[in-house]
């Protein structure tokens, strides 16, 4: 059955070669560990990404040097014939946002210390907040012209743990404030006509990140901007399978509300685990497929076979089927009636034998277990055919 929640229909944003938004599919990116200026280790590493299935890599430039060494880890990425766009990852600092701007396709810049000056714990007049949002357009202003002279996009990417005190002073620390902290930005760069924005609010807390967005998406809408393409991560996820579920649940729970462009899946370590988490949350929020899908039952006292290494044969010989579904299920009480979507069918039947199914039909009756998987990829091949 069809999921009749659709895509919220953002504009394209162009990264280099790759589209985030509008028909693209939602891109998956990560992000180098490596020390910026080893510039081999970096390239490395991002090649290694591009291998994996990252689409777009972000590099930390933490100041102007680091920013001017994209240069040279560009050439050495080229240098192995690879063009996979890069990011330039900003905090603190305008001027290395303006030279990576000239290098790099993104950059992304974080509202809260773009420029903003710490308060010191005094609070802000509409006044001062206004001469405030004055000062940070006449310094971003240098950034969107050269990212218009480029063709670079900019990322507006918030995150709760670092918030400016002032938006924190007007709105506390919550994800309306998240929202409205990125939304300064994105008026400041509608005033300038620069609209090659992509969105994210970030946050270790899976609500705040998932109430944030939701809440930045409305004020997007409702103030009749371009629909951005929206960015999904939950920062700080952690690492291994706490940090795989936390990003599951957050990223996911967005996917299938229609919303979300991009991903990137953030766990302690190396960078590669990433991708296949990404393509995992992807594949299972029905926004792109990467391998077969393969379904099964939990098994119970029905269950006459030995269903576990069923499923591990299945995985091993069918996952990297790309498109078909396959349900391996317990017996044929309810195993029928659960798996009627799948293109094939592997049911426990008689003590150690299985039943074959394709398209919802026995197409094999009381096969024994180990001979099912051979027939299976016999049907399988023959119907490719
Ligand atoms: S499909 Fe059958 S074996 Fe599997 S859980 Fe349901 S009743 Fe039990």
């Amino acid at each position: 059955m069809e999921s009749t929640i659709t895509k919220r229909q953002s504009v394209e944003v162009k990264v280099g070669t790759i589209g985030i938004g509008g028909d693209n599919p939602i891109r998956i990116q990560s992000m180098t560990n490596t020390d910026t200026m080893d510039t081999v280790a970096t390239a490395r590493q991002a090649i290694a990404l591009a291998e994996e299935g990252c689409e777009i890599v972000r590099i930390t430039a933490s100041n102007t040097t680091s920013a001017e060494n994209l240069y040279e880890i560009k050439n050495e990425i080229a240098k192995h014939g690879y063009d996979i766009p890069l990011i330039a990852d900003i905090h603190f600092n305008p001027k290395a946002a303006e030279i990576a701007a000239g290098i790099v396709e993104k950059v992304r810049i974080n509202p809260g210390n773009y420029i903003d000056r710490n308060s010191n714990g005094h609070s802000f007049s509409d006044k001062d907040t206004s001469d405030e949002i004055k000062r940070i357009s006449e310094r971003l202003y240098p950034l969107i012209e050269i990212c218009k002279r480029h063709k670079t996009a900019i990322r507006i990417g918030t995150n709760q743990g670092s918030l400016s005190q002032r938006i924190i002073n007007r709105y506390g620390n919550t994800p309306l404030a998240m929202a409205h902290s990125a939304m300064e930005f994105v008026r400041i760069c509608r005033s300038f006509d620069y609209n090659q924005l992509v969105l994210s609010m970030k946050s270790s807390n899976v609500r705040t990140m998932s109430l944030s967005t939701r809440l930045l998406v409305g004020m997007i809408d409702s103030e009749g901007c371009d629909k951005y393409p929206i960015h999904l991560g939950v920062t700080e996820a952690g690492e291994g399978e706490d940090g795989t579920i936390k990003s599951a649940v957050g990223i996911g729970s967005l996917l299938c509300l229609g919303i979300g462009d991009t991903i990137r899946v953030s766990l302690t370590g190396d960078p590669l685990a990433e991708i296949p988490v990404a393509k995992s949350i992807l594949q299972a929020s029905g926004c792109r497929t990467y391998k077969a899908e393969i379904v099964s039952c939990p098994s119970c006292g029905r269950t006459k076979y030995d269903i576990s290494s069923a499923v591990r044969q299945v995985k091993e010989k069918c996952g990297n089927l790309k498109g078909i579904k396959i349900a391996v299920m317990g017996c044929v009480v309810n195993g029928p009636g659960e798996m009627l979507d799948a293109d094939y069918g592997y049911i426990g039947s008689l003590e150690g034998k299985v039943h074959l199914y394709r398209k919802g039909k026995v197409a094999f009756a009381n096969v024994e277990q180990e001979k099912a998987i051979d027939i299976l990829l016999q049907m399988i091949n023959e119907d490719s055919k």
